[in-house]
């Protein structure tokens, strides 16, 4: 579904990226792990089409196809999903009005029918209750106000809601308390399936936990350094980064 091949990438003609490779099938669940400023943001938001980075070398595919010249819009309507580590915040729009244009987008896109405001109504309100919201967002400014959590918790509604086939999740247990991040786990693991793949960025074990992996990487200054099966996200919380630093 998704493969990266060496990528680098410059920020500010800082090399941030220096050679990633990194191979994800459908159905698979991938965590990222690595300290403050390893560069898995970066990775995260190149994924997504973001514009300010300096491709230096390397390509990224999706479903076979290089998406490198491919706006932020095209990859979304494609059926990649970013949660953000810091999601916006949009005065003025209304986070229903959103959710529904973004949907439909998203719809008009496949070819298939538009929802008109009680389709989207129905549809919502069990995405809603997958996340344990209160409908009362829904009414709210997007993100306008809400929590650390309560954002989290609005990006994987908005993931439920658009139904992505790759879900780029970057630090989405950071901000939440034990009982929410258990929820949005849980979000998280009811739409796991076979066509479905993961890139879960986390710098603690505690979301692994709720969340399993099929694969851990560790980034250590812009360089997948290691990578296992999910106990390596254990060996870490034990032993730290230091070890696989050179
Ligand atoms: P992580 O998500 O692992 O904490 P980031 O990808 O956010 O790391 O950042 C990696 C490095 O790139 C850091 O040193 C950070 O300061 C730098 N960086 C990221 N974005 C910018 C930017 N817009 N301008 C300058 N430096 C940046
Ligand atoms: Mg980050």
């Amino acid at each position: 579904m998704l493969k990266i091949e060496n990528l680098h990438i410059d920020v500010e003609d800082k090399s941030i990226l220096k050679g990633i490779n990194l191979t994800i099938m459908p159905g698979e669940m991938h965590a990222i792990m690595g300290r403050n400023g390893s560069g898995k943001s970066t990775l995260a938001n190149v994924i997504a089409g973001k514009d300010g980075y300096g491709i230096i070398a390397g390509d990224i595919f999706y479903n076979g196809e290089s998406i490198l010249d491919w706006s932020p819009e095209d990859r979304a309507l494609s059926g990649i999903f970013m949660s953000f580590q810091y999601p916006v915040v949009i005065p003025g729009v209304n986070n229903t009005y959103f959710l529904k244009a973004a949907l439909n987008a998203k719809r008009k896109h496949n070819g298939e029918k538009e929802l008109d405001a009680a389709g989207f109504l129905k549809l919502i309100k069990e995405k809603l209750a997958e996340v344990d919201m209160d409908p009362k967002y829904l009414q709210r400014a997007v993100n306008q106000g809400f929590s650390g959590g309560e954002k989290k918790r609005n990006e994987i509604l908005q993931m439920l809601t658009l139904e992505p086939t790759l879900s780029i999740l970057d630090e989405t247990d950071s901000g939440l308390d034990i009982d929410a991040l258990k929820i949005v786990a849980a979000g998280v693991n009811k739409y796991r399936d076979a066509n479905r793949s993961f890139l879960v960025i986390t710098h603690y074990q505690r979301l692994l936990k709720y969340i399993e992996p099929d694969f851990v990487h560790v980034l250590i200054d812009g360089q997948i350094m290691k990578s296992g099966e999910k106990d390596l996200a254990l060996e870490l919380e034990e032993k730290g980064y230091r070890w696989l630093e050179a």
